[in-house]
């Protein structure tokens, strides 16, 4: 009996499910070599383990675990805080990798995604899993993190795949072979079953995925409700949910925000800090071929007051020299005189893929290019000799004043973030970039 297949045609849809393996600490080991192969946990800024990396797993770290019991288990393990901003860039670009693929992509969660791959193999001159292991060596040689992948005619088909083996595992489920998966796979592991209705499920005598499925229709409908009897078709091998292709792109931005002490209301001072934020944005932002479609500007007075202006940017760019009229303008709506401020910030929001930019008629592409290259060779420099090595003439303020009242002691700055190894790198104090292109 169990050897019957479930559903007779092997591919009557090719859904893929794609995992990232310990995304968060595979993100930090992927930008930081020198922690590869060493437990490395995130959620030091809350005390408990928000994530951590298959060696920290490996020596008994748990999720939610707290950090003293982590001493105990695993003394040399790396703590970090968790860097969502980071990881949120890193889902970016891994989203981006998939729609090279299909343009029917889900955004399940940060490292999850469903993609709907039906009737690509010719396309891709392969089969379903010869695509899947395509896109696992792209994620792997762009990103630097590895991911488990599942193929099958289903959305609850697929995931049952990605999570068959981890890490960098993949499964390829054909419609022939449903059944070999779920006859060992105990119904609360499925997508979307919990607790509550395996315990019911087991009055029945139904404890695996596959006796579930081998339940007649009839059955099914007596005694479940609707999302359950879509499981149950799920699991037959007839898909009925759809790669749902709505981007969720809320997360996607970068901000970066300077606190200075004392207040201030100099308006050369705070724009230079302003300035300076909408640098280290762009910074971040081309580091992972980005381009932002909206700015936000925002000051912070003494009290703690808040005022902001969001603006639409007129070409998805990454680069300050395009950005810094809109931010004066922004700045200029914002600022006012006589108000002392202790902060500014700058997020830089509705990222894309720089790469999928589009020129319009209007734009002048020679003044982009010429830009692109100007950029590269900062962005060059930066990773050289360290960042700011070149920077705008109205961040020059900025850099003045604190080196100058750093000097007498009286002013603090603080970065409210840190790029990690930033710090130590060396300031040369070579030219100021005025970019008139
Ligand atoms: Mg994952």
């Amino acid at each position: 009996m169990t050897t019957q297949p479930l559903t007779i045609h092997s591919w009557p849809r090719a859904i893929l499910h794609i995992d990232a393996d310990a995304f968060f600490t595979s993100c930090e080991q992927a930008i930081h070599p020198e922690l590869k192969g060493k437990p490395v946990i995130t959620g030091k800024e809350r005390g408990i383990v928000s994530a951590a990396s298959y060696e920290a797993k490996g020596r008994g770290v748990e999720r939610g675990m707290r950090l003293f019991e982590v001493k105990k288990v695993c003394p040399d393990a790396v703590i970090l805080p968790s860097d969502y901003e980071t990881y949120s860039l890193f889902s970016v670009r891994m989203f981006e990798i998939l729609r090279r693929f299909s343009p029917d992509v889900e955004e399940y969660s940060i490292d999850e995604a469903f993609v709907d791959l039906t009737g690509l193999r010719r396309t891709f001159h392969g089969s379903y899993g010869e695509i899947a292991k395509k896109i696992q060596e792209a994620v792997e040689r762009e990103l630097g993190i590895t991911v488990s992948i599942g193929v099958s005619v289903s959305k609850v088909l697929a995931k049952i795949g990605s999570k068959h083996k981890k890490p960098k595992g993949l499964t390829v489920i054909p419609g022939r072979e449903i059944h070999n998966y779920l006859e060992k796979l105990p119904i609360g592991k499925v997508w979307g079953i919990g607790a509550n209705t395996s315990e019911f499920l087991g009055k029945f005598g139904i404890k695996t995925a596959l006796e579930f499925v081998r339940k007649d229709e009839l059955f099914i409908k007596t005694h479940l409700s609707k999302p359950y009897q879509e499981i149950w078709h799920e699991l037959n091998g007839w898909s009925v949910y759809p790669v749902s292709t709505e981007t969720k792109r809320d997360y996607q931005s970068i901000s970066k925000t300077r606190t200075f002490t004392p207040p201030s209301d100099d308006e050369t001072f705070i724009f230079a800090q302003i300035s300076k934020n909408l640098e280290n944005a762009c910074i971040k932002a081309r580091r992972y071929d980005l381009a932002a479609t909206r700015l936000i500007v925002f000051l912070r007075q003494q009290d703690f007051r808040d005022t902001g202006v969001e603006l639409k940017v007129s070409r998805p760019t990454a680069y300050p020299a395009e950005l810094i009229e809109s931010l004066k303008n922004g700045f200029m709506k914002v600022y006012k005189p006589n108000t002392l401020y202790r902060s500014t910030g700058v997020v830089l929001a509705g990222l894309m893929p720089e790469k999928s930019v589009q020129y319009t008629l209007f734009d002048d592409v020679t003044r982009i290019e010429r830009m692109a290259r100007i950029y590269g060779a900062v962005d060059e420099l930066s990773e050289r000799f360290g960042k700011h090595t070149i920077q705008h003439a109205s961040s020059l303020p900025a850099k003045l004043q604190s080196q100058h009242e750093g000097e007498r002691g009286d002013v603090a700055m603080r970065k409210t973030e840190i790029f990690k190894g930033e710090n130590k790198r060396q300031r040369l104090g070579l030219p100021v970039l005025n970019v008139k292109v």
